[in-house]
């Protein structure tokens, strides 16, 4: 297995790509303490073997990984789940009370995504994903913490992208690993070290104000830096805040606008697109048309299948979910 891509920051914190698709669209975040470790999200079933040989690299042995930590139960974020419990034989799986079932029988879940890609497909992009001993896996609810070797790990309930979804707040360095609540941000997309950051609102379980929420919560504890699943490290933590929110509200408006167009899909996608090339074209991005097209298009897609299935959801239910 060679090696993916691996950045390492500060406080034993390191990313190592997840090899989703293109390199720099997932990581799975190493948290190392002592001679003992945590991952933080794992890509798919294909992304473990890299893992496996980042941490071999590291001289982090496998039975050295006590926490394998889920932010939700998407599957470019769990999809690996099942993989690392069988190569780290004393990790335990953290997730959120809402996402445990789904990893102990993950039928439901498979036969979801396998609906929207087709079997083929699924297959090829998350491999196989097996039920996970109900007895190695840890319901992170609100407010609860997990000890690595002394160091601290908050989690915390943070709805918006998706109700199952969890932020960890790491007090060590300060700074939260936070899954798709505060948003994608691709490194392509730097100009002199700023970062540039959209928000994701993929189906079925987007909820904007939770997602103001969440974001507001985060922020409550000034952390220094985000860890984001796509794609790792961001500062600027405070105008990043500021830009998701006004980002979400034009997201809304644009599906409001779009509710009684016959194709909305592409609606809202040409919408979101030119939403995101001008405020690409403000924060002094200098890539070619084709190469931003190239990164955008599948967040594009997802964000705007999410949204229409927001505005179906008849207000009542959606209360009550
Ligand atoms: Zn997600």
């Amino acid at each position: 297995m060679s090696l993916p891509l691996v950045i390492d920051y500060e406080h034993g914190i390191s990313a190592i790509d997840a090899q989703f698709h293109r390199p720099k669209r997932a990581a799975i975040h190493l948290i190392a303490e002592k001679g003992v470790a945590a991952l933080v999200d794992t890509g798919t079933s294909f992304s473990i073997p890299g893992v496996a040989a980042a941490l071999e690299q590291k001289s982090i042995p496998a039975e050295a990984v006590a926490y394998v930590i889920l932010t939700h139960i998407h599957l470019d974020h769990a999809g690996g789940a099942s993989e690392c419990m069988r190569l780290f034989p004393n990790a335990k799986l953290v997730v959120h009370p809402r996402g445990a079932s789904h990893m102990a029988n993950p039928a439901r879940l498979v036969a979801g995504a396998v609906g929207v890609y087709g079997e083929a497909e699924f297959k090829r992009v998350y491999g196989e994903i097996y039920p996970i001993d109900a007895g190695r896996i840890i319901e992170a609810p609100d407010e609860s913490r997990i000890d690595l070797n002394g160091r601290s790990l908050l989690f915390l309930d943070t709805p918006g992208h998706a109700r199952h979804h969890n932020c960890i707040y790491d007090e060590r360095s300060q700074s939260f690993f936070t899954g798709d609540t505060f948003g994608v941000s691709y490194r392509e997309f730097d100009v002199d070290g700023l970062e540039f950051v959209i928000p994701t609102t993929s189906p079925v379980q987007f909820d904007p104000a939770a997602a103001h929420a969440s974001i507001d919560r985060i922020m409550g504890y000034q952390p220094r830096y985000a860890y984001l699943t796509h794609y790792s490290q961001i500062g600027h933590l405070a105008r990043h805040a500021q830009s998701l929110h006004d980002l979400l509200d034009a997201h809304v408006e644009i599906a409001q606008r779009a509710k009684n167009e016959e194709d909305r899909q592409t609606v809202i996608a040409s919408a979101l697109r030119e939403l995101f090339l001008q405020r690409l074209e403000k924060h002094g991005c200098r890539l070619p048309l084709d190469a931003t097209d190239e990164l955008l298009r599948s967040d594009i897609r997802l964000n705007a299948q999410g949204l229409i299935h927001w505005l179906d959801q008849p207000a009542e239910r959606f209360k009550q979910l």
